[in-house]
């Protein structure tokens, strides 16, 4: 198939473009460079620059790459910067995600795959986290996504353009080529890597005081390979759905710092510090739907893989990408 990549030079989407290359379909990225790398666009894909929020020119692109499904990565992520920035959040993330579904309405494309998230559930009332849990986000980032998912259920009904929406939960790992570089780094295992690398000092951990184990917070992590290959699922799947996506098992904090010291052999140097605000205690996915509906399993379910390859790729890429 041919594929058009919303956001494929970030770090979701450049690996998940290397899988989907990998499928045998072929791609063109679309991406504003605002967070992405254009390093981190695999060499095999086309690739045009643009931005969302100029509707000609997500329009015109659209025009001319022809493609039968689009994927869209490009959206603001970070849980406490939309605490502060809420605007940031309702434009990059909603508002720009009309103008991609009015150009994919206008250019007859049908199929369309969404990055959704777990933070649509806020805290949930139990885990591990099925479909059906009310969707009651606690950020304007997950009240972002839940509102894309609200509008593609009427895309779909008015204009028949058929989604899938895969709620991640915690993206981690790297490919051999293409890992996690954002320029300001807010999560948890490239921040402790970065101690092992010697580029930070320190750790923080926000908040002990959890109702959790061990005081914090519990999340899913889920290899980014593995991540990929449900987005190549999708493309297979015939009616809109929403699936979680998630391993199954919950780590916290602590037990993340730990085994990246085990993987990297250094003490990492770990302070306590106060909950981060819009942080749910714990986040620990369902897998049953995607796994039964669409045949997803993942390959790399330890939490010690996943670290293990986020590191080799740290340790190659001393400063992440160039540009
Ligand atoms: N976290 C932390 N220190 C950090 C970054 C994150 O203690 O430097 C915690 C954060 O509060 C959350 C968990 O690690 O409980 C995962 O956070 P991350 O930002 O990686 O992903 P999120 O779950 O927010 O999508």
């Amino acid at each position: 198939m041919k594929i058009f990549v919303v956001g494929g030079a970030g770090y979701i989407g450049s690996i998940c473009v290397e899988e989907v290359l990998n499928a045998g379909h072929q791609v063109t990225v679309f991406d504003n460079l605002s967070e992405g790398h254009r390093s981190a666009v695999d060499p095999r894909a086309a690739f045009v620059q643009g931005d969302l929020a100029n509707y000609a020119e997500i329009s015109a692109a659209l025009k001319a790459a022809v493609p039968e499904a689009v994927m869209h990565f490009a959206a603001a992520s970070v849980v406490p910067e939309s605490m502060v920035n809420p605007s940031k959040y309702f434009h990059n993330n909603v508002a720009n995600a009309i103008h991609l579904l009015d150009a994919i309405v206008e250019h007859g494309i049908k199929k369309f795959v969404f990055s959704g998230t777990c933070a649509i559930f806020g805290t949930p009332e139990r885990v591990p986290m099925t479909e059906d849990l009310p969707v009651r986000p606690l950020s304007p980032y997950g009240q972002s996504k839940a509102m894309v998912e609200q509008m593609l259920r009427w895309y779909d009904q008015i204009h028949g353009v058929q989604y899938v929406s895969l709620r991640y939960f915690n993206a981690a790992g790297a490919s051999e080529k293409f890992g996690e570089h954002h320029r300001r780094e807010t999560h948890l295992i490239p921040n402790v890597l970065a101690v092992a690398l010697g580029t930070k000092d320190h750790v923080e951990i926000y908040g002990t005081d959890y109702l959790t184990p061990d005081g914090t917070c519990v999340r899913d992590y889920i290899h980014i390979i593995d991540l990929a290959q449900a987005h190549i699922l999708a493309l297979q799947c015939r009616q809109s759905a929403c699936f979680n996506l998630g391993c199954g098992d919950g780590y916290t904090v602590k037990q993340v710092i730990d085994t990246c010291r085990k993987v990297t052999g250094h003490p990492i140097h770990a302070i306590e510090r106060p909950r981060r605000p819009g942080d749910p205690p714990k986040l620990v996915a369902s897998s049953k739907k995607i796994s039964s509906e669409l045949g997803w399993k993942p390959r790399f379910n330890k939490l010690q893989d996943i670290v293990a390859s986020a590191w080799a790729w740290h340790k190659t890429h001393l400063n992440g990408y160039p540009d």
